[in-house]
């Protein structure tokens, strides 16, 4: 089994798996229950962080992104066979009995069961749920940044499959794309939608500044329902900044003051340059500053403004 894990897995003592702990590496499928079962599996990307006085492990936004994960599933037609209490305590108890003592990203995810012979995975079939986790490290207050490119594949839009949801095979298309980008030199690509419009990035979404007025593509413009969006989008008007939602330009792009990618994996990363032009002075700007300083405060409980998005792992 050690020899089949690649040496950069990161990997905890216990997952939860169907309504009870198991040792990682006991965790096991037969190989032919991989293929089509994946096709329809849905998952989701939580961050625990550990508290600014380093006590406490805070999970954020816990509740919204287990919706989430229901959100998926209803659309992927998947029936979990656990209510959404259950994957909550399920989360607190991975996270109590790996004794983390640093940042944790959890990955819960729902696949069909067993082996499934059928291409087509059918509509209500019996779901396994697991909750993986493992340590991660922060970016946030941190001096980094990324190029970015608009990318020659769109993104992918409702009429083929919803992206408002996390479905693993979405991300084949995310996927297609980085490697564009990685060929071309830069970091991260920026997929246009359907209407040739931004949508995001393949991992988080992303907004623009200009003119000190923040602009990020509509819930509608082919993008993930993102927390970290949303999470932005209060801390900047709160900052005192106008954000506008709406359908956003490819040439707006190259006018920004300031671009960043938002997401739970990606924190608040700042693009440095997009299709090779500098944006602002090449490093990140002084409005993604004052939120990636308000997103860290916020997460690691420093802030005491919204203590509704942090659940302390307790006990
Ligand atoms: N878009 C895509 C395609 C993503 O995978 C993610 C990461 N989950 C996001 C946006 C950001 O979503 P969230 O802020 O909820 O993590």
């Amino acid at each position: 089994m050690d020899s089949l894990v690649r040496s950069d897995v990161r990997r905890p003592e216990w997952l939860w798996r169907s309504g009870k702990l198991v040792p990682w590496q006991d965790a096991l499928v037969h190989v032919n229950a991989v293929g089509h079962a994946s096709v329809a599996a849905v998952f989701e990307g939580i961050k625990a962080y550990l508290s600014h006085d380093g006590e406490t492990l805070l999970l954020f936004r816990l509740d919204e992104h287990l919706k989430r994960l229901y959100d998926s599933a209803r659309i992927a037609r998947l029936t979990l066979p656990h209510d959404q209490g259950e994957l909550r305590e399920a989360v607190l108890e991975v996270l109590r009995v790996n004794n983390y003592r640093q940042d944790v990203y959890l990955r819960p995810w729902a696949f069909p069961a067993g082996i499934i012979q059928e291409q087509m995975v059918p509509a209500g079939v019996e779901c396994e749920v697991v909750v993986d986790s493992w340590q991660f490290t922060s970016g946030l207050g941190t001096e980094r940044g990324c190029r970015a490119a608009v990318s020659s594949w769109a993104r992918i839009s409702e009429a083929a499959m919803p992206p408002r949801v996390k479905a693993f095979s979405n991300y084949h298309n995310g996927r297609l794309a980085m490697i564009e980008a990685r060929e071309n030199g830069h970091d991260w690509p920026i997929l246009l939608n359907d209407r040739g419009k931004v949508s995001e990035g393949p991992g988080a979404c992303l907004a623009l500044v200009r003119d000190g007025v923040v602009a990020t593509p509509s819930l509608t413009s082919g993008i993930l329902d993102s927390l970290t969006r949303d999470t932005s989008i209060r801390l900047l008007t709160e900052l005192g900044y106008p954000v506008q939602e709406r359908e956003v330009d490819r040439s707006e792009l190259y006018l920004a003051d300031e671009i960043f990618f938002m997401g739970t994996g990606w924190e608040i990363l700042p693009v440095t340059t997009v299709d090779g032009l500098r944006v602002g002075d090449g490093t990140a700007g002084p409005i993604t500053r004052q939120l990636d300083a308000a997103y860290e405060s916020v997460v690691r409980g420093r802030s005491s403004e919204h203590p509704e998005w942090l659940t302390p792992v307790t006990g």
